[in-house]
């Protein structure tokens, strides 16, 4: 019974995830389960993770000083210090506190907090990435938002808080006419998240310039069914209108893709999140650009460009590599 574990955590606005592993974090041996993300009240989420982890201890009778430590992936913006989350558009209230409420449920495990999509690059730097770009690696989450991590010569980039690279709010278009999630104009994630394809397409609808019949036809004209998705469906049939907003969701995705490029001089960038669903009409054109005319975009020798084969899965991963990197006092987090 001394076999030891690490516990990882993933909070996001749908689903949080919880994970034990034995130490060595042998990809065969984690154990997961998830829930709806709970917004009843601001403890609501520190509730639910606290829960879960339990029983996921319980149903694997694994005692608590058996757990080396406890990492949390959760979406930002987040003050890693206090461990809590603020301004967060999704989790439903101003301030989401977590450190608290959880170490007062386990006193006596070390719990380490980051978020979520500087603990996605974590995990692919541990469970996927080839040792040459390891120390120069991005990755770039297009999903409600954009987010990116980025480790750069050897470091994770984390900033005061640990909130560094909000790449999603890099400026693509100046005089823009559209608004982000974040009160700009013209940020990347305005044209090329999941609300930006949305809203994007919505403003076009309004304005009446493009065809929208195939669009219109696959949500049965009921406007309010348009997501991302049905966009995506309609731009591969040929509806005037998608296809045009998915013409710059990729192209502002290149213009973003050579800003990281330019600052941190990436060996590999990784895309994930929920966009990647549609990831045939985005990712090969993001290549072929990188690939045969780099120069347009970026300055510096283009990165490959690459997607993550753990999915949803990255940012639980990256909590788990969050502890394991702590624990062995990896030079990449300290
Ligand atoms: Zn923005």
């Amino acid at each position: 019974m001394d076999e030891k574990f690490i516990a990882g955590v993933d909070i996001g606005g749908t689903w949080v995830r919880v994970a034990i592993c034995t130490a060595d974090l042998n990809e065969n041996n984690i154990i997961k389960n998830n829930s709806r993300t709970l917004k009843k009240n601001k403890y609501s989420i520190s509730n639910s993770v606290c829960q879960m982890l339990s029983e996921i201890l319980t149903e694997n009778n694994i005692e608590n000083d058996q757990i080396l430590g406890i990492g949390i992936a959760t979406a930002g913006p987040l003050d890693m210090e206090k461990g809590e989350v603020f301004n967060n558009a999704n989790l439903g209230f101003r301030v989401v506190p977590l450190k608290e409420p959880i170490k007062k449920k386990f006193p006596k495990i070390p719990i380490y907090f980051i978020n979520d999509c500087n603990g996605s690059v974590l995990g692919i730097h541990f469970f996927e990435a080839e040792d040459d770009e390891r120390d120069n690696l991005v990755y770039i989450s297009m999903s409600t938002g954009i987010g990116g991590g980025v480790i750069c010569s050897g470091h994770l980039l984390l900033g005061k808080e640990g909130n560094a690279a909000e790449i999603g709010h890099a400026l693509v278009e100046p005089k823009s006419k559209f608004r982000c999630n974040c009160g700009a104009y013209g940020c990347w994630e305005a044209y090329s998240s999941g609300t930006g394809v949305q809203n994007r397409a919505l403003d076009a609808l309004n304005e009446g310039k493009l065809n929208a019949d195939l669009l219109l036809q696959i949500v049965d004209n009921e406007i309010s069914k348009i997501t991302a998705k049905e966009i995506f469906q309609a731009a591969k049939k040929g509806d005037e209108l998608s296809e045009k907003i998915v013409e710059d969701c990729v192209y502002y995705t290149k213009v973003g893709v050579g800003l990281v490029n330019n600052y941190y001089d990436s060996t590999s960038i990784y895309f994930g999140g929920a966009m990647m669903k549609d990831k045939d009409q985005i990712i090969p054109l993001i290549i072929e650009q990188f690939k045969k005319d780099p120069i347009k975009f970026t300055i510096n020798h283009p990165p490959k460009i690459k997607l993550t084969k753990y999915k949803d899965e990255i940012g639980l991963r990256g909590a788990l590599a969050l502890v394991k990197y702590k624990l062995e006092k990896n030079k990449i987090i300290s």
